[in-house]
This record gives C-alpha cells, sequence and structure tokens, in this order.
C-alpha cells in the first residue's frame, strides 16, 4: 500500500496565531508566518513542522 508524501504536517504552526495556512493546487500545505512581517528572526514560510518556535503564540480554533 502507498503512502501519499502530500501531507504535511505544520507542528506548533497548526494552532498558532501568526500562522496563515496556503494550500497549493497539488494539495501541499504552506504556513506564512506573519511574525516574520515585523520579526526577522522568523522566516516567512518556515520549513515544517515546526517543533519549538519563540513566537509561538496558541490561538483560538478556526483561523481564517
Ligand atoms: S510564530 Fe512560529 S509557530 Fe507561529 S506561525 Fe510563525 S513559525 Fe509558526
Amino acid at each position: 500500500m502507498e503512502v501519499s508524501g502530500s501531507q504535511t504536517q505544520p507542528g506548533l504552526c497548526a494552532d498558532c496565531i501568526h500562522a496563515r495556512r496556503i494550500e497549493s493546487d497539488r494539495g501541499s500545505l504552506f504556513i506564512r508566518c506573519e511574525l516574520a512581517l515585523t520579526d526577522n528572526r522568523f522566516k516567512k514560510y518556515p520549513r515544517l513542522p515546526v517543533l519549538s518556535c519563540l513566537g509561538y503564540q496558541r490561538g483560538a480554533e478556526g483561523l481564517a
């Protein structure tokens, strides 16, 4: 049985208030980190999964 490689785990970004989810046409998941706009310690498109992050802030569910 083949396992699809298209499922990306975002790690901490999954429920971080600074994260914006972006999905490509092929189903790949990217996270854009809004904190990177004001703080250059953070990458705009962090490599996923993010397992530890200084800027992580847990947010409410259902981010737009
Ligand atoms: S601050 Fe960290 S955990 Fe939050 S979106 Fe940016 S990279 Fe992800």
